[in-house]
This record gives C-alpha cells, sequence and structure tokens, in this order.
C-alpha cells in the first residue's frame, strides 16, 4: 500500500531540503507541489496573461499541460512539453505562482496532477494544503516552520548561488507578502492540519532540522 509524508509551511522553512534527504533515505517520490503553481505562473506570464486576470487564467487551463518527471532521481517540471524547471526558480515567479495558487480553477486543475502522482507510489510531498486538502490521509504530516528572518536568510543564500541579484531586504519582504497572501487566500490557505507535527527550525542546522524531521516520521510510521 503506497503511504504519505505530506510537508505543509511557508516559503523559506526548508521543506524541499529536508523533503528530499527524507524521500532518498527512505526510497520514496519526492514531490515539490510548488513548482506546479509556479509553472502554471510561468505559463500565464509568457502568454501575457496577468496572474491576476482570474478569468483569463481559469481559460488559458484549457490550453496549458503541467507533468512532473523524474530524471536521474531530480523532479524536473514541464509545459506543454518544455522543460521550465530552470525558469520558474526566480522571485518574479514565485510571486506569479503565489498570485495564481488563489485562483480556484488553478488548485482544482492542480489537485488532480498531485492526487494522481501519490495514488500509485509512496511519496513525500511538500506545499502548503498537502495535509490540509490534497492528502488529508497522509500517513505523517508535517508543519515545517522557522522565523521570516531565518527563512529569509536561507532564501537570499539560494538565490546569491544562481547569481539573482535580489538584496535580502526584497527578499524578506516578498516572503512576508507571500506568506501573508498564502495564508489569507479563500480557497486552501496556508495552514497547520490538526493533526500534522508542528516543528520550527528557526536557529537549526541543516542537520539538526533533519534530525527531528526524521524522529517524528519514525514516530508517526510506527504509531
Ligand atoms: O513552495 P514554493 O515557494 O515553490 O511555492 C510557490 C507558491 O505556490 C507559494 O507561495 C504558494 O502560493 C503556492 N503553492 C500553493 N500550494 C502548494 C504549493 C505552493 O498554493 N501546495
Amino acid at each position: 500500500m503506497p503511504y504519505a509524508i505530506a510537508i505543509d509551511g511557508p516559503a523559506g522553512a526548508g521543506k524541499s531540503t529536508i523533503a528530499k534527504i527524507l524521500a532518498k533515505e527512505l526510497s520514496l517520490i519526492y514531490v515539490d507541489t510548488g513548482a506546479l503553481y509556479r509553472a502554471v505562473g510561468y505559463y500565464v506570464t509568457t502568454q501575457g496573461i496577468s496572474p491576476e486576470d482570474e478569468a483569463a487564467v481559469a481559460a488559458s487551463l484549457e490550453d496549458v499541460r503541467v507533468d512532473l518527471k523524474y530524471v536521474n532521481g531530480e523532479q524536473r517540471v514541464f509545459v506543454n512539453g518544455e522543460d521550465v524547471s530552470g525558469e520558474i526558480r526566480t522571485p518574479a515567479m514565485s510571486m506569479a505562482a503565489s498570485r495564481v495558487s488563489a485562483i480556484p480553477a488553478v488548485r482544482t486543475f492542480l489537485l488532480h496532477t498531485q492526487r494522481d502522482i501519490a495514488a500509485n507510489q509512496s511519496v513525500v510531498m511538500d506545499g502548503r494544503d498537502i495535509g490540509t486538502t490534497i492528502l488529508p490521509d497522509a500517513k505523517v504530516k508535517i508543519f515545517l516552520t522557522a522565523s521570516p528572518e531565518s527563512r529569509a536568510t536561507r532564501r537570499f543564500a539560494e538565490l546569491q548561488e544562481k547569481g539573482d541579484p535580489a538584496t535580502y531586504d526584497e527578499v524578506l519582504a516578498d516572503m512576508i507578502k507571500r506568506d501573508y497572501d498564502d495564508s489569507h487566500r479563500e480557497i486552501s490557505p496556508l495552514r497547520q492540519a490538526e493533526d500534522a507535527v508542528l516543528v520550527d527550525t528557526s536557529g537549526d542546522t541543516l542537520e539538526q532540522s533533519v534530525a527531528r524531521i526524521k524522529a517524528v516520521v519514525a514516530q508517526q510510521l510506527e504509531g
């Protein structure tokens, strides 16, 4: 029987880094659901559609196909057959993703993609509403968070490594806005599922966070 580990939380809490390590150790598929919203944000932006134009974004979904594929164990995201895995990792695409993610038609469209992936294989899936909406029966649910400053510090370092010109203050401001929007949207807002375990990684090294999460997973899988 396939099972799922759901990891939700705000941007920059370390979800994807930790989920990847966990997936590797447990031989599960890692699914980064943010990439799906980013792919839709990317698609509408390249079509000249504003991510805030709800009717136009909803109509455009008829023409878009978003697929996740695994190449050498790495998740790649495709929009109408084009690999956009690199293009979607910019601050502009983070914002576009957050905007389109508040549109009900987009969430319904991607709900099926996410459930289909988890239907036939065991997964570690990270996102905002995995434990609450996408996989409410997930065997393990973790809500991973950290202070805005420590999350912005991590995200800033990642962007710098890629040569992105965003400043720390911009990254922090974008993150605070995105968290606010994600937590206050009407449909599937970012929130901790009642049966999720809260883990705050502020001040942790990566090793410490991984060890804490592994302890929670081991305990929940046994129970
Ligand atoms: O996780 P990531 O930063 O890549 O997500 C980008 C945006 O996609 C988030 O800010 C959020 O608005 C949206 N998202 C979502 N539900 C998910 C994953 C991401 O609404 N499960």
